[in-house]
């Protein structure tokens, strides 16, 4: 085939079949480098497209593409999808039938079958591999790559299987795909599955559409309260580490009025497979749960990623926040976290039996607090952390062009409000302020009470409070005592957090309760060698009103306290929220129908069409076969299967709302 007549049948299949126009970055060389039959070994964020990488190639491909993938869940949606879309998939795992499997086996005979989705234990066994050998294949796709390597957070030792492949089938290409990025990894999961010169691509992990938050502890509920009162209605997940959090969260919400379930592994499998199911059919807005809760979690709309606790590392940060958005509509992600968080996960590094991957899960927990802690823009933060220069887009650009990479440094982005304009810090929400003062008179109390007592203690030696234990020690004749009278209680908790944070003082670790003592950084700042800034939040001067329940639905109250305008629509077009009253209708009466036609046909809604794909249509309003076309995510086959419904109601809608 020529050149041109190439590109002419990839175009083709990406509108018919998925109903896009273009690519997203590197889909379109990664298409080409495996119908090249070519190795390929992609690292590309979550949301960045990477199964229109394997599926559009697939329809190319004379014969069966192979994909193992990790999860039963994931597996069975991605056919759904893929089916959704006119491709000929199926899925082989441990639940399926031997009517199926003959099915199946008899579709790949008659060169029918496209996508052939496989658990890595099914793909283990002889007798499948057997069966591969009967029938022409095209090529491998091994999604979730990096659960073969032993440095992941993922490691499953089905996957080590997986290096029989290149020596089994020596002619068929193979396409590893993951959303981890680290070098280690990377080189691990090419070696281990012996790719041979793979075309490698590395996609940026910025991830535009998403925004981040991060704010110190101080009364979970009620930030979590400010932050969903800002997105009634959306549908997002709360992160918590612990089962008992969990399940209060869950019950503190659904007091308040959300629909929220609680998902742990302490619930039954078919109680978590209901909550899950609910959650992926719009029924149940909001999941809280534990990091149990996730790989399996196709849904493109979820708007919200709160993490009520500090992540164990910034990978599993940045993939649990990756859920969020994959529609690429806006969509936001709050990290609210304390020391004792820090304490907790500390604790749980005991149970490492090997010192080598101890010290690695240490190292990468200290990386998560540095991350949680920094100052600057969170997205540039974050972006370095996995060895990217952020750019930020030139949203000030004057005439001469200004530097744009210097927008994202802390100074610039403080003193310009702008860096990447899609974090708390960017929008100039977070302030930091010298607290060099106070923070010696905290490191006081703990010095002069010679290191050993909690932090609720330090706190009643500073407020000056007359308690029967600080009479009991004399500490009401300590120099400290009440130094810091004029600031409250809330204020010192959460100036001792700071300070423990950034490693000014540390939990005694050979304490089994949480005791602060002074750190040689501490002893800097007590000589007055060094200054201590933090976050600014809510002066915490007695009698003032310590309420700042953010006024309207369009601020946004962060770490500092302070509140800013932050209008997520005017960031992407294609948010929900930027559609007019009467559009916001119509697109409502569209996700009805859509969610009785998942229900009618057992798939997840966003099978039938993604948010995106619905507020497109909104705006289009398409009237004939052509325009329906038009809509992004509609191809031939939605066409056919879902056209006519979707019209009908449109037209409906018009005629009962003119403008
Ligand atoms: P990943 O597996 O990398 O997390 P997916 O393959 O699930 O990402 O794709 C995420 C979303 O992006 C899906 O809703 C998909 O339909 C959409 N998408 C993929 N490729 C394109 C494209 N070229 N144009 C528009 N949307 C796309
Ligand atoms: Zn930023």
């Amino acid at each position: 085939m020529s050149a041109d007549a190439l590109t002419d049948r990839i175009y083709q299949t990406l509108a018919d079949a998925f109903g896009y126009r273009t690519f997203r970055p590197y889909q379109e060389e990664i298409v080409r480098a495996l119908l090249d039959r070519r190795d390929v070994f992609a690292v590309m964020p979550t949301g960045g497209g990477k199964s229109l990488c394997y599926q559009l190639p697939a329809l190319l491909t004379p014969g069966v593409c192979v994909v193992v993938s990790p999860l039963l869940s994931l597996m069975k949606d991605q056919v759904d999808a893929a089916q959704k879309n006119g491709i000929c998939a199926a899925t082989l795992n441990s639940t399926t039938s031997l009517a199926e499997l003959r099915d199946i086996y008899a579709s790949a005979d008659r060169r029918t079958l496209d996508l052939l989705y496989v658990s890595p234990e099914r793909f283990n066994t002889p007798r499948f591999q057997e069966f591969l050998k009967s029938v022409e294949l095209g090529f491998f796709a091994v999604d979730e790559a990096h659960c073969i390597s032993q440095w992941g957070h993922n490691f499953r030792a089905d996957y080590l299987e997986l290096g029989q492949i290149a020596d089994l089938f020596p002619n068929c290409p193979i396409a590893a795909f993951t959303a981890t990025a680290t070098d280690r990894v990377s080189e691990d999961v090419q070696t281990l599955l012996k790719l041979r010169d793979p075309f490698c691509v590395r996609a940026s992990f910025d991830r535009p559409n998403l925004f981040y938050q991060i704010a110190y502890k101080e009364d979970f509920d009620r930030q979590l309260l400010d932050f969903l009162r800002e997105m009634p209605d959306e549908s997002g997940v709360v992160y918590r580490s612990t089962r008992k959090n969990v399940e209060k969260t869950a019950e503190f919400l659904r007091k308040q009025g959300f629909k929220a379930e609680a998902y742990h592994a302490g619930l039954t499998d078919a109680e978590r497979a209901r909550v899950q199911d609910a959650f992926a059919n719009d029924e149940t807005p909001i999941v809280v749960a534990t990091v149990a809760f996730g790989m399996g979690i196709d849904k493109s709309n979820v708007r919200f990623v709160v993490h009520g606790d500090l992540p164990k590392d910034v990978e599993s940060y940045y993939q649990e926040t990756g859920r969020a958005g994959r529609d690429g509509a806006p969509a936001r992600c709050l990290l609210v976290y304390g020391y004792q968080d820090i304490a907790i996960h500390r604790s749980f590094l005991d149970d490492y039996q090997d010192p080598e991957a101890r010290d690695a899960a240490s190292r990468r927990l200290n990386e998560m607090v540095a991350f949680a802690e920094k100052d600057g823009c969170r997205r540039a933060n974050f972006l370095r952390y996995f060895g990217e220069t952020y750019i930020p887009p030139n949203f000030n650009a004057d005439e001469n062009g200004s530097d744009a990479a210097d927008a994202a440094s802390p100074e610039s982005a403080s003193k310009s409000g702008c860096g990447c304009g899609g974090c708390d810090y960017c929008v100039g929400s977070v302030r930091r302020v010298d607290a060099t003062v106070d923070a010696q008179k905290a490191l006081s109390a703990m010095q002069r009470t010679g290191n050993a007592f909690g932090v609720g203690h330090i706190v009643d030696v500073l407020i000056g409070a007359r308690t029967e234990k600080i009479e009991r020690f004399g500490h009401d004749r300590l120099p400290t005592f009440g130094v810091g009278a004029d600031r409250d209680k809330t204020y010192w908790r959460y100036l001792i957090s700071a300070l423990l944070t950034q490693g000014i003082a540390e939990l005694d670790p050979t304490k089994n309760f949480p005791i602060p003592r002074v750190t040689r950084l501490g002893w800097d700042v007590m000589r007055g060698q060094r200054s201590v800034k933090i976050v600014e939040r809510p002066t915490g001067k007695k009698k003032k009103t310590t309420s700042r329940r953010s006024g309207g639905s369009s601020t946004l109250s962060t770490a500092g306290g302070a509140s800013v305008s932050f209008n997520s629509a005017s960031a992407n077009p294609y948010s929900k929220s930027s559609l007019s009253p009467r559009d916001r209708r119509l697109f409502e009466e569209l996700r009805a129908l859509r969610l009785q036609i998942a229900k009618d046909e057992n798939v997840p809604p966003y099978a039938v069409f993604s948010d995106k794909t619905l507020v497109d249509m909104t705006y289009l309003k398409p009237e004939t076969d052509g325009e329906f076309l038009d809509v992004s995510g509609v191809g031939v086959k939605k066409l056919e299967n879902y056209g006519y419904e979707f019209m009908q109601a449109i037209r409906k809608f018009l005629e009962e709302n003119p403008k």
